[in-house]
């Protein structure tokens, strides 16, 4: 099974698909958690480019095709081999990050988005994916918190963020019948409880 987490900046995709990979992992599931960009030795340098914030006027067409590119290695090289070896493939974002910033984001056209995606990903998606989903300014809060040097998309305007935001929540409404939409505003606790609860009516032995 193919799960994917989504969100915006500071969701808290990364603490729960640690911990989610965890119960997983000790219930005894053959599990494997990658991330994106990047999850690959090619697609890591591929993720460099991206988020490098010296790199402030990048061509949407190069960046949809980088993001694209990353994809198309980690489908091909890690995430298919593992699915078909019975895996439960967690990926920390995938195509909707895309449908979401380099579409509705950069106010492009997401149908493009989606093709390209879809050529990359020989139409591979997910079976269940997790919309953890909370305010953009408590977001950017939090990213604020961590105190790490920003990246590329994190120092774009609240207004992109905003767009972002809307543009996951209507994917979900769109693909409701993969999606499962969580309140990342409520405690890192809660927000698991969430996850698990619905995550394991799919996936069984
Ligand atoms: O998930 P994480 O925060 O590590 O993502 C890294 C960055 O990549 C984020 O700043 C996110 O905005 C950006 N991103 C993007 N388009 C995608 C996927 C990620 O702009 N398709
Ligand atoms: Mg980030």
């Amino acid at each position: 099974i193919f799960v994917t987490f989504e969100g915006p900046e500071g969701a808290g995709k990364t603490t729960q698909i640690k911990q989610v990979f965890q119960y997983l992992t000790d219930q005894g599931f053959r599990c494997l958690m990658v991330r994106e960009p990047g999850g690959t030795e090619i697609g890591n340098r591929i993720r460099q480019i991206l988020l490098d914030p010296e790199l402030s006027e990048m061509e949407w067409k190069t960046e949809v095709l980088l993001y694209a590119s990353s994809r198309a290695q980690l489908v091909r090289e890690v995430i298919k081999p593992h699915l078909h070896q019975g895996f439960v493939v967690l990926c920390d974002r995938y195509i909707d990050s895309s449908l979401a910033y380099q579409g509705y984001g950069a106010e492009k056209s997401v149908s493009e988005v989606w093709k390209i995606n879809e050529w990359a990903t020989d139409g591979l998606t997910p079976d269940r994916t997790y919309l953890l989903d909370l305010p953009v300014e408590l977001g950017q809060k939090r990213v604020l918190n961590r105190n790490a040097k920003k990246d590329r998309m994190e120092l774009k305007e609240k207004m992109f963020h905003d767009r972002v935001r809307l543009g996951f929540r209507e994917i979900a409404c769109k693909e409701n019948s993969r999606y499962c939409v969580i309140r990342a505003d409520q405690p890192g606790e809660q927000v698991f409880a969430d996850i698990i609860d619905d995550l394991m009516k799919w996936i069984s032995f």
